[in-house]
């Protein structure tokens, strides 16, 4: 999963009306406006410290570009940091943001000031691994390589332990997924934002875990698609498991705010008063905002995870 998505990112600008799928920040530019002022407010509430904006996959640029302009107005120009592994999707980034120093992994980011990190879509690209119960026990489940074509196979079992004792019984053929990719990048950031100050904000696919359920998925085209099929030219996904993040930041000793529906964080940070100012000139903005808020709701969500001495996030109530 992790090669194939690196070919597929390294090699194309998958997002918007031509490509494989779209995105909250390309759907309408409220999404970027509203998680600016979210960054500006706590930044404004913290002191007006001396931090450093960061986003983790920024496709396009297109939440950065609208974020920056609202934390502008509010008074918050920081530096920006953009963590992005795709050159194609780095020149699009430059074409909007121009000032921002590219990194390749979070290990690379500042040490010397507080991070406000914003993060969509991002974990859900990140590689899993699945667990699959056959009979009585519980295998890995790999994937086989024939000719052109690839193909689920179970791989070694693994012991019972490996599997929370709320799922172990789940019957043949159930699947968990773990994400440890994930968990390391959370791990890192958490550490960050203890040691260093600040916030971090992740919007994404998602479910509290763990959990029974294959969510491995691809897209081509805005449509469905095999995910065994042609690998790296197809956009694979897994759903994030909000829970486990939210223990990773727990225990990095980082407060957690969250998750809740995106639709939720959005009204509350006061989508319904933007969209009706932006619909007096453009009345489509209306049908974005059911999207945003309706459509994707309740399937996206948001966690926050801050240092203690930082002021308690919007959105979260
Ligand atoms: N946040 C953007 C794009 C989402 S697509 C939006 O909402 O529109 C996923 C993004 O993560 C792309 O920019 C992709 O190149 C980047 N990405 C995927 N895997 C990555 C990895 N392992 N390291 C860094 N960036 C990665």
């Amino acid at each position: 999963m992790a090669a194939a998505n690196a070919h597929y990112y390294a090699t194309r600008d998958p997002l918007g009306a031509g490509g494989d799928f779209t995105t909250a920040p390309e759907i309408s530019q409220m999404f970027g406006e509203l998680i600016g002022l979210w960054c500006a407010d706590l930044w404004d509430r913290a002191g007006r410290p001396d931090a450093a904006w960061v986003e983790l996959g920024p496709g396009r640029g297109t939440l950065a570009a609208d974020a920056l302009r609202a934390m502008a107005k509010a008074g918050f120009s920081p530096p920006v940091h953009f963590v992005e592994t795709s050159p194609v999707l780095r020149a699009e980034q430059a074409k909007r943001v121009p000032d921002a120093t590219w990194h390749d992994d979070v290990e690379e980011l500042p040490t010397d000031r507080p991070l406000l990190i914003v993060a969509n879509e991002f974990f859900d690209a990140l590689p899993i691994r699945q667990l699959v119960r056959r009979g009585a026990a519980w295998h890995e489940r790999l994937v086989a390589c024939q000719d052109t074509l690839f193909l689920p196979i179970p791989g070694k079992q693994v012991p019972d332990e490996v599997i929370p004792a709320h799922l172990r019984d789940a019957p043949a053929g159930a699947i968990i997924e773990t994400s440890p990719a994930s968990v390391g990048v959370m791990r890192v950031l958490a550490a960050r934002i203890v040691a260093q100050g600040g916030a971090m904000l992740a919007v994404d696919y998602g479910y509290e875990g763990p959990a029974v359920g294959d969510t491995l998925q691809a897209v081509r085209g805005h449509a469905y698609a095999n995910p065994f099929e042609e690998p790296g030219e197809r956009d694979l996904t897994a759903h994030v498991d909000f829970a486990t993040l939210g223990m990773v930041g727990h225990a990095s000793g980082a407060i957690v705010s969250g998750p809740v529906g995106q639709g939720a964080f959005l009204r509350a940070l006061g989508i319904d008063a933007r969209a009706a100012a932006l619909a007096r000139n453009m009345p489509e903005v209306l049908a974005d905002r059911d999207r945003l808020v309706d459509a994707m709701g309740d399937l996206f969500k948001v966690l926050a995870l801050r240092q203690a001495d930082w002021p308690e996030p919007a959105g979260f109530a």
